[in-house]
C-alpha cells in the first residue's frame, strides 16, 4: 500500500476531505510543584473548585448530547461525572496535599497515574473503557488546575471543514462539533465499539479509528481523504485522487437514484427469489431510519448497548418498554432481541467483571447470563411481558454447548409461570432462538436445530474464531474475512443443518451488509439478511439486479476455492456482468451520505 495510505478501522461510513486539525487531546505537562503549609487550605480549595468547574462542563456536555444526538447517548458521561466527582479519589489528593504539600495538580495527576497503574495491562476491556473515561476527566482536571484553554470549547468553531486527527477521540468532541464544519474524524485509538464511534455513527460523520500511526503522519493543515467505510486514510491527495473520488460521488449519487426507484418494490432477484431483509438496531434513533428505509422486522437487537456509558443496568421495566417500542414499529414483522452479549469488548461501567487475558475466548455472553440469573431473569421477564401483543423473539449469543439452549429454556418456562401466577400480562413463551458464531455451534449445528427455533448466523464472530483472526485487531485486517473457504463452508453446513430441522436460518453479521458476500449468502440459499438500516436500501437495489442462478453459481464455485482472494474473483466474475463492481466492492472508497468532495 502507497505510504501516502494509512490504514484504521471504518467505523461510520462516508467519504470525508479536508485538511486535518490535529487535537493533542493529551495528558499535559504538570510541574513537579511544591507549596507551604501555609497554602494547604488554598489548594484545597482550587481543587474542589476546579472539580465543580469539570463537573458543570461535563453536564453541559451531557445537556448537549441529549439535544443533538438523544438520551441515550447522553449517559455517556455519566460515568465520568460520578469520576470526577469521586469522594474517595478527591479525599486522597486532598489528603496527598495535606501531607506531601504537593500542588492540587501534582496531587491529582500523582492519584491518576496510581489509579492507572492498578487499572491497566490487564487486557480488561471494561478496565480500558473506565481508562478513557479517568484519561478524559484527567485531562480536563489538569487543564483547568494549569489554567489552560479547553480544547473542545475551541473546536466547537473550527473555520472550515475540517477533519478532526486525535489519538483518542472523546465522545464529548465527537458530539459537539458543528456538523457544518466538520469532514470526518480520524483517530489512532478506538474501535468500532468505543463510544466516540458509536456516536459518530449515529450522528453520520465519516470515522476511520485504529489508525496507529495518525499523529506522526499528520499535522494540522495535512489534506485528508478518508474513507469511513474502508478505513483508509490518503494524505495529501493529489488531483488525480479527488478526481476519482469526484467520480465516486457523482457514481453514488446516480446510484442512489436508482436505489430510490426500488424503494416500495419487494426484495426479489430478477429470477423470482424472494429475499427478506431485516434491520439491526443498536441504538432507538436507529428503528426510525430501519422503517422508512423498508426493513421486515429487525433480526438483530443489540440490547447490551442499552448499557452504554451507563452506571446502573436498565431496570425490567424500562427493557420491556425498549422491547415494546421495537416491536411496535414493526406490528407485521418478527424484532428478534438478542440477551445480553456482554463480555469481550462489550463489559460496561454497569457491570463488574474479573480480569481475564483473553476475554474473547472468556466469560462472555450467555456464559456471564447463565452465571447471573438476577441479569438474565429480569431480561426474559421483560421480553416476556413486551412479547404479549407483539411478534417479539428471544436470541441467545455465543452458544456453544445443547445447555446452554436447555437451560433459558427452563428458566423462560419458570418466568412465564411466576409472571402468569402474578398476574401480570406476558407471552406465555417465545420463540427462542440461537446466534451461529461459533465453529462450535457449527459443527454440532443438527443437535443444536433439535432444541432450538431458529438459526441467525453471526458472522463477525464466526469470521474471528474460525480463523483464529481478533476482529478488533487492525494490524490483522487484512486476513479477517468471512470470504474465507472456511468459514463459507460453515455457513453452508450450518443451512444444511437447519433445513434438515426445518428451522429459520438468517444472517446478522456484517457479511450480510456487503454487497458481495451477500451475493455469497443469497447463493448459499440463505434467504433472510438481517443489516444495519443505512445499507438496507442499497442491498434491495442490489438484490433486484442479480439473478439467483448468478448467485448460486458463485456460492458453489467459492466452497471449492483455495483461498479468500480466489473467492473475491469468482464473486466478482459472477457479480459484473449484473452491476458496476465500483459500487459494490467495500473496499474501494464509496462514500455515502455527507461526501465532501
Ligand atoms: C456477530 O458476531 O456477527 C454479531 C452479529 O454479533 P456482534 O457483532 O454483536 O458480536
Ligand atoms: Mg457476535
Amino acid at each position: 500500500m502507497s505510504e501516502r495510505v494509512l490504514r484504521g478501522i471504518g467505523v461510520s461510513p462516508g467519504l470525508a476531505y479536508g485538511p486535518a486539525m490535529v487535537v493533542d487531546w493529551r495528558f499535559p505537562d504538570v510541574p513537579d510543584r511544591g507549596i507551604g503549609p501555609d497554602q494547604v487550605d488554598a489548594e484545597i480549595l482550587r481543587l474542589r473548585s476546579a472539580v465543580e468547574q469539570v463537573v458543570r462542563h461535563l453536564e453541559t456536555l451531557r445537556q448537549r448530547v441529549r439535544e443533538r444526538a438523544g438520551a441515550e447517548e447522553s449517559n455517556i458521561f455519566e460515568a465520568q461525572i460520578l469520576m470526577a466527582r469521586d469522594p474517595e479519589f478527591i479525599g486522597a489528593c486532598e489528603h496527598l496535599i495535606r501531607k506531601n504539600l504537593l500542588s492540587a495538580e501534582t496531587a491529582y495527576e500523582f492519584k491518576a497515574l496510581e489509579v492507572r497503574v492498578a487499572w491497566s495491562g490487564t487486557g480488561n476491556m471494561r478496565l480500558r473503557e473506565r481508562l478513557a473515561d479517568l484519561s478524559a476527566v484527567q485531562i480536563r482536571m489538569l487543564r483547568v488546575l494549569l489554567g489552560e484553554q479547553d480544547d473542545e470549547l475551541e473546536l466547537s468553531q473550527p473555520d472550515g471543514p475540517v477533519v478532526i486527527v486525535a489519538h483518542e477521540l472523546s465522545p464529548g468532541l465527537t458530539v459537539q462539533l458543528d456538523r457544518d464544519r466538520l469532514a470526518g474524524l480520524v483517530s489512532e485509538e478506538g474501535t468500532r465499539t468505543s463510544h466516540a464511534a458509536i456516536l459518530a455513527h449515529s450522528l453520520g460523520i465519516p470515522a476511520v479509528m485504529g489508525v496507529s500511526d495518525a499523529l506522526s503522519h499528520v499535522r494540522t493543515g495535512t489534506v485528508l481523504l478518508i474513507d469511513g467505510s474502508s478505513g483508509n486514510v490518503l494524505l495529501d491527495p493529489d488531483p488525480a485522487d479527488l478526481r476519482e473520488a469526484s467520480t465516486q460521488v457523482s457514481r453514488r449519487r446516480k446510484l442512489e437514484l436508482e436505489v430510490e426507484s426500488v424503494a416500495d418494490l419487494p426484495s426479489e432477484t430478477p429470477d423470482g427469489r424472494r429475499v427478506q431483509l431485516m434491520a439491526n438496531v443498536d441504538l432507538p434513533e436507529e428503528i426510525d431510519l430501519a422503517v422508512r428505509s423498508g426493513a421486515e422486522g429487525v433480526g438483530l437487537v443489540r440490547t447490551e448497548f442499552m448499557l452504554t456509558g451507563r452506571t446502573m443496568l436498565p431496570s425490567e421495566d424500562d427493557q420491556a418498554d425498549y422491547f415494546r417500542r421495537v416491536a411496535t414499529a414493526f406490528p407485521r414483522y418478527p424484532v428478534t432481541i438478542r440477551t445480553y452479549d456482554l463480555g469481550g469488548d462489550k463489559f460496561p461501567v454497569a457491570f463488574e467483571a474479573p480480569v481475564e487475558a483473553n476475554p474473547f475466548l472468556g466469560w462472555r455472553s450467555i456464559r456471564v447470563c447463565l452465571d447471573h440469573p438476577e441479569v438474565f431473569r429480569p431480561q426474559l421477564r421483560a421480553l416476556l411481558r413486551g412479547a404479549v401483543h407483539q411478534n417479539l423473539r428471544a436470541m441467545l449469543p455465543l452458544v456453544t454447548r445443547v445447555d446452554e439452549i436447555r437451560r433459558t429454556r427452563a428458566i423462560l418456562e419458570e418466568e412465564a409461570q411466576l409472571l402468569a401466577r402474578a398476574g401480570i400480562p406476558a407471552a406465555a413463551t417465545i420463540p427462542l432462538g440461537i446466534m451461529m458464531e461459533t465453529p462450535a455451534a457449527a459443527v454440532i449445528a443438527d443437535r443444536l436445530a433439535q432444541e432450538c427455533d431458529f438459526f441467525s448466523v453471526g458472522t463477525n464472530d464466526l469470521t474471528q474464531y474460525t480463523l483464529a483472526v481478533d476482529r478488533g485487531n487492525a494490524r490483522l485486517a487484512s486476513r479477517f474475512t468471512p470470504q474465507d473457504p472456511a468459514v463459507v463452508r460453515l455457513l453452508k453446513q450450518v443451512m444444511d443443518a437447519a433445513r434438515a430441522h426445518g428451522i429459520e436460518c438468517g444472517v446478522c453479521g456484517e457479511m450480510a451488509s456487503e454487497p458481495l458476500t451477500a451475493v455469497l449468502l443469497i447463493g448459499l440459499d440463505y434467504t433472510s439478511l438481517s443489516i444495519a438500516p443505512p445499507s438496507l436500501r442499497l442491498l434491495k437495489w442490489l438484490i433486484r439486479q442479480i439473478p439467483y442462478s448468478a448467485c448460486r453459481a458463485a456460492a458453489h464455485e467459492a466452497l471449492d476455492a483455495d483461498g479468500p482472494a480466489e473467492v473475491d474473483a469468482i464473486l466478482k466474475h459472477h457479480v459484473s456482468p449484473h452491476v458496476d463492481l465500483r459500487l459494490v466492492d467495500p473496499h474501494g472508497p464509496l462514500p455515502a451520505r455527507g461526501a465532501r468532495t
